[in-house]
């Protein structure tokens, strides 16, 4: 496959186009890559591919193992394979001797971005502004903006979303997010940008008892000096009653499969809605070896007698939050005894996580998205968004389905599985294998063997040779 010229696209009616270039689109991107006579076009309002740039710290790892990059988990033999990119870089005897299983988030970004100057499917610099069903077209009408404010329309038969998630602050520090308090109040998602300034201010309160809360903690506590002097006092404050390990048990992370996939999407809403909340530990908790190495920074303090320079509190809430002076005032309150307490503080990290949202292109659709009644998408087995009978084309998503297919919806464990259950529903053929029942687990009553679903054919590997030569 070519690059297109930016002219050529008014005429070219494109299979596939995917909006945001995050890792789901780009494992569907990478899939995609060289399958015959199929065409997309994978769009990103960035000026380049990057993963998560505020929180790419040193030391800090993928939670999943690298097998679960762009495209293995659906087909190893594919070239935008970590593995590949290895060996591309020369790099395959400093990885095998490094024995890990986990690589370094930093690598995982330089990975990614590989994959995305290569792919000819790929265009950056390409905000998405408006997408519509065009009848006369009998396609979606894609429309896409650079920074310079040139305007491109492209037509689609099909438009997969992979917008991602929106960083989530807690109601009573939003009225601090302004220009005044910037660099002292901000969301975990912009800590790189502002970590140096961070370092040197005297106090700062973390808040959130997820990974990205922990690992600025821990980042933080490393500003220390080995006796704890200077750098900040560290204070890592949470509403959960615990500062939890993330679930990592074998059996446990079964619920990231195909099968829990299909038992959840057959339960009722109101059930869906409580195991959602009831599983946090299996998408929000801290990985253990974090944990581990916020003890030990904490531990060392102590040699000799010493205090170490940080406060960690779960089960408080911030209820309140003004600025106070040059810092900031929280008052806060414990859950469990209901009683309040005030903090001062020098600035504020909200490490409070992400939620997904209807993105405003949407809006010229008008009403031919057929929302559930929480204004959400209702989401098929395909991932294909329920539309108005009018619209023929489909409309699928990525990482906005945990209301309908569970917690596996924002893992990189299952990015690879979810692309390839789309791209072979986009081909209409069964471009890759996409086997239904991975796990020992049984989730629900056990099915009779008549009932089992048949695991999708193998695929004839010759009809989809990639394209595309990693160098
Ligand atoms: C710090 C961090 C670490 C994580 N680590 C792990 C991990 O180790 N393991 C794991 O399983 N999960 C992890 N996750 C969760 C999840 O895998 C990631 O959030 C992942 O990046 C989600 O990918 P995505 O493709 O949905 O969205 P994103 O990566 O958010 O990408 C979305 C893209 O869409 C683009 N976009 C949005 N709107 C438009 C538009 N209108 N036009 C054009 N482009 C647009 C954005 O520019 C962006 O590039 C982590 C999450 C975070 C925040």
């Amino acid at each position: 496959m070519t690059a297109l010229s930016t002219s050529d696209d008014r005429n070219l009616l494109y299979d596939l186009v995917g909006v945001g270039i995050g890792p789901f689109n780009l494992s569907l991107a990478a899939l995609a890559d060289g399958v015959s006579g199929f065409r997309s076009l994978f769009l990103d309002a960035k000026p380049a591919f990057s993963w998560h740039p505020g929180l790419l710290m040193e030391g800090t790892t993928l939670q999943v193992p690298f097998l679960a990059d762009l495209v293995t988990m659906a087909d190893p033999t594919s070239p935008w394979s970590y593995l590949n990119y290895l060996r591309s870089h020369e790099r395959m005897f400093k990885f095998f001797f490094s024995e890990r299983f986990h690589i370094p988030r930093r690598e995982y970004d330089h990975y990614c971005r590989w994959v995305a100057e290569r792919l000819p499917s790929c265009r950056f610099d390409a905000q998405v502004t408006s997408l519509e069903w065009d009848e006369n077209a009998d396609a979606f009408a894609v429309v896409h903006r650079s920074a310079s404010g040139a305007e491109t329309r492209v037509l689609a038969r099909q438009v997969v979303l992979g917008v991602g998630t929106n960083p989530v602050v807690p109601e009573p520090l939003r009225p601090l997010l302004t220009d005044a308090h910037a660099g002292r109040v901000l969301h975990s998602a912009d800590y790189r940008t502002h970590r140096a300034r961070l370092a040197a201010t005297d106090d700062v309160t973390v808040i959130g008892s997820g990974q990205s809360g922990a690992e600025v903690a821990l980042d933080l506590l490393r500003h220390q000096d080995g006796n704890g002097q200077g750098g900040p006092y560290v204070r890592w404050l949470a509403r959960t009653t615990a500062f939890a390990p993330m679930e990592y048990s074998k059996i446990g992370l079964e619920h990231f499969t195909p099968d829990y996939i299909r038992y959840f999407r057959e339960l009722p809403e109101v059930t869906r809605e409580r195991l959602v909340r009831e599983q946090w530990q299996l998408y929000k908790g801290v990985s253990e070896e974090t944990l581990g190495e916020i003890y030990d920074e904490l531990y060392e303090r102590t040699i000799g007698g010493g205090e170490p320079r940080a406060t960690l509190q779960p089960g408080a809430e911030i209820v309140a939050a003004q600025a106070d002076g040059e810092g900031y005032l929280l008052t806060c309150r414990t859950q469990q005894q209901d009683s309040l307490f005030e903090v001062r503080t020098s600035a504020v990290v909200s490490a409070t996580g992400y939620t997904a949202s209807r993105p405003v292109f949407l809006e010229s659709m008008g009403d031919l998205v057929d929302w559930d009644d929480r204004g959400r998408y209702q989401i098929d087995g395909e991932y294909r968004v329920a539309l108005d009978p009018r619209v023929s084309g489909t409309l699928y998503v990525q990482n906005a389905e945990m209301h309908t297919h569970g917690v596996g919806a924002p893992d990189l464990t299952l990015g690879a599985w979810r692309a390839a259950t789309i791209l072979n529903a986009a081909a209409g053929r069964s471009v890759l294998p996409v086997a239904p029942r991975q796990a020992f687990t049984t989730f629900g009553a056990p099915q009779s063997p008549t009932s089992a679903e048949p695991a999708t054919a193998v695929p004839d590997v010759a009809a989809a040779t990639p394209s595309g030569t990693p160098r």
